[in-house]
């Protein structure tokens, strides 16, 4: 498949990292910007395309993060630019709470039609993943009338209250280094979840590790106090950590039997991520309310519930909302975005993104013996890096290669719960020759960090 690209694909480093722009912002940002939003990377962004991000100083970055799972469509798509300039010139904001428009009602559409499942379907446009969250978690309270809602180990839903207490990971989501930002919200109960390279007992099957779930669930709450069981079906932050095949359906059946809500929170692994439309559909699930966001808009915030009639319908009106969830450059950027993905076929290039990747990551992971793990499905990916030959987690080398990577141009995020994880997340639109070359250069950053590991 050939791409049309603004900018040229085509890494390229003219100063350090950072340069001396990007040095002088950060000293700007030292300032006035809170310390509790850190970044990742020290430079600051000039422009972005494909599979490109230029600073400030020129430099041209190799991206396998697409700000985390957002611009699967690229950053500046020409679909999603084109329909933020028009819906721009037209209003910027009406308040669908107050006069709506069809941007809400056409973006309601799609989510209805393109989520697993035929049954009839409403959605909710909200600005953010963690709002999103929010707002299933009220529908399945008013819905069941009951409050307790189980999350998994190694969660990640959000920032605010409620999706702290819903995150597993304390630091830095839940609190710092004997800090807290508690009290959390109450009624939340945290199950075991299947993490195949992690489990005591290597054998267990996914049916074999939901049932000690709903064994956890049965003891501690009992199924019919239960309003949802809230779950990622490929868990982001947690670590890209793939449940044993399995899981997902017999907890699903296991709600359906106990009157529970099925919440997947698919905020990262929606919109042709895993190489389907949502990572449901790999375990044949139909989940009874879906979360969605990050991919959603091309880089513009929007997020949304979408899932069973009956359930969104179950609210008053008024109960949900927000002044600003749906706006309609937002809503104009999704649209473009789901155009974007049909017609450049997004599934297939997230498939073929693992095809390409995955036996690299593998013949890696074989060759220095320090990576326990590799797992993910499409062009969500991710190496569990550990002690050689052993399964100690090992956060230091995770740190080390990043650093690595960025000295050659590449960007790539962390992740896992213990930080010894580095996972892929490229735009879908990202070239393969570019793709192959990223890959080299994780691959000779990753072996001298390993050598270096070996020697010393
Ligand atoms: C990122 C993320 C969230 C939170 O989304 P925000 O837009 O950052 O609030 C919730 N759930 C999952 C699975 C996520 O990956």
């Amino acid at each position: 498949m050939t791409m049309d690209y603004r900018l040229e694909q085509k890494r390229s480093l003219r100063t350090d990292v950072p340069g001396p722009r990007s040095a002088a912002l950060a000293a700007r940002r030292e300032n006035v910007v809170g310390a509790g939003v850190a970044s990742a990377q020290p430079f600051y962004v000039q422009d972005a395309d494909g599979g490109i991000l230029v600073d400030v100083d020129g430099n041209a970055f190799i991206d396998l993060g697409s700000g985390i799972a957002v611009t699967s469509v690229g950053a500046s798509d020409a679909a999603v630019v084109g329909g933020v300039r028009e819906q721009a010139g037209h209003f910027t904001h009406t308040c669908f709470l107050v006069s709506p428009y069809e941007g809400y009602v056409a973006v309601c559409e799609a989510l209805a039609e393109l989520t697993p499942g035929r049954h009839a379907k409403k959605a909710v446009l909200l600005n953010s993943g963690a709002e999103a969250v929010e707002n299933a978690v009220k529908v399945a309270r008013i819905a069941t009338g009951r409050s307790a809602v189980v999350a998994f180990d190694h969660a990640f839903h959000g920032r605010t209250n409620l999706t702290m207490a819903l995150t597993a990971k304390n630091a830095p989501y839940k609190g710092g280094d004997g800090t807290t930002f508690g009290p959390f919200a109450p009624e939340i109960y945290r199950a075991p979840m299947s993490y195949p390279f992690r489990e005591e007992n290597p054998e267990i099957t996914g049916a074999q590790a939901a049932e000690r779930a709903i064994r956890m669930m049965e003891s501690q709450i009992g199924g019919h106090g239960i309003a949802a069981i809230i779950i990622e079906p490929v868990q982001g932050e947690g670590g890209f950590i793939v449940p044993a095949p399995g899981f997902l359906p017999r907890l699903a059946e296991y709600a359906r039997e106990q009157g529970i809500v099925f919440i997947a929170d698919e905020v990262q692994t929606g919109f042709c991520r895993t190489g389907a439309w949502f990572a449901s559909e790999h375990e044949g699930i139909v989940p009874d309310l879906i979360t969605v966001a990050k991919g959603m808009a091309g880089g513009l915030p929007l997020a949304g519930v979408v899932g069973r009639a009956e359930l969104l319908d179950a609210v008053h009106g008024g109960g949900l909302g927000g002044t600003y969830g749906g706006n309609p450059v937002a809503c104009a950027a999704a649209l473009g975005a789901f155009g974007t993905m049909r017609e450049a076929d997004l599934n297939g290039r997230a498939r073929r993104i693992e095809e390409i990747a995955r036996p690299r990551l593998e013949a890696l992971a074989a060759e220095t013996g320090v990576v326990g793990d590799v797992r993910g499905r499409g062009a969500m990916l991710a190496l569990e890096f550990v002690t050689p030959g052993g399964t100690e987690p090992d956060a230091e080398i995770v740190k080390r290669i990043i650093a690595g990577c960025r000295a050659e141009g590449v960007v790539i995020l962390s992740a896992g719960t213990y930080g010894n994880v580095i996972r892929l997340l490229p735009p879908l639109v990202i070239g393969e020759d570019l793709l192959a070359e990223a890959l080299d250069v994780l691959a000779a950053v990753t072996r001298a960090a390993a050598g270096a590991l070996t020697a010393g």
